[in-house]
């Protein structure tokens, strides 16, 4: 596992974000539509890394282009793999490994869960509930799950790091 893991979310334009992540070797960005709730669904994604065998995946719509995340529970790690696909219609059914591997990370999940709260916390903070859906408009601010989601990293993770709301 790398020692290092950033996680961020800019809202871009109306219905358009900007998602970056990155480890010590390698960062990928995004520019993610509404067609459906990125943000949302990642969060939940995140959330099934606390139940038992944990695998999700979570499609994000490039408009065509499918990145695909596939969250891996591996002990206490998580394997992210995003797959990328050219046309989303085209490979909804399609098998992970017909995607090319765009980026890779294991790490540990109380880092990555940490990242990825604290980033939603700061869009929270920057644009409010309402002003995120002015923005992203087709989805309202995913509060309760974010919350459950800091709820499940504070319980099972024993993070040492501040969680400024
Ligand atoms: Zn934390």
């Amino acid at each position: 596992m790398t020692g290092r893991i950033e996680f961020d979310w800019q809202l871009s334009g109306s219905g358009w974000a900007t998602c970056r992540i990155a480890d010590a070797v390698a960062e990928a960005k995004y520019v993610v539509s509404y067609c459906t709730d990125a943000l949302a669904d990642l969060i939940y994604g995140l959330e099934g890394m606390y139940r038992p065998d944990p695998v999700e995946r979570v499609s994000f719509d490039l408009e065509p282009v499918e990145i695909r995340w596939v969250l891996r529970g591996v002990g206490a790690g998580v394997d992210v793999s995003i797959h990328r696909f050219p046309d989303m219609s085209a490979s909804f059914d399609a098998p992970d490994a017909d995607g090319t591997v765009s980026w890779r990370s294991t790490q540990p999940r109380r880092r990555l869960v940490h990242a990825v709260v604290g980033a939603v916390q700061k869009v929270l903070q920057e644009h409010g509930e309402a002003g995120y859906e002015a923005r992203w408009v087709r989805f309202p601010f995913p509060t309760g799950a974010l919350q459950d989601l800091l709820r499940l990293h504070l319980l099972h993770d024993e993070c040492d790091q501040p969680h400024e709301p």
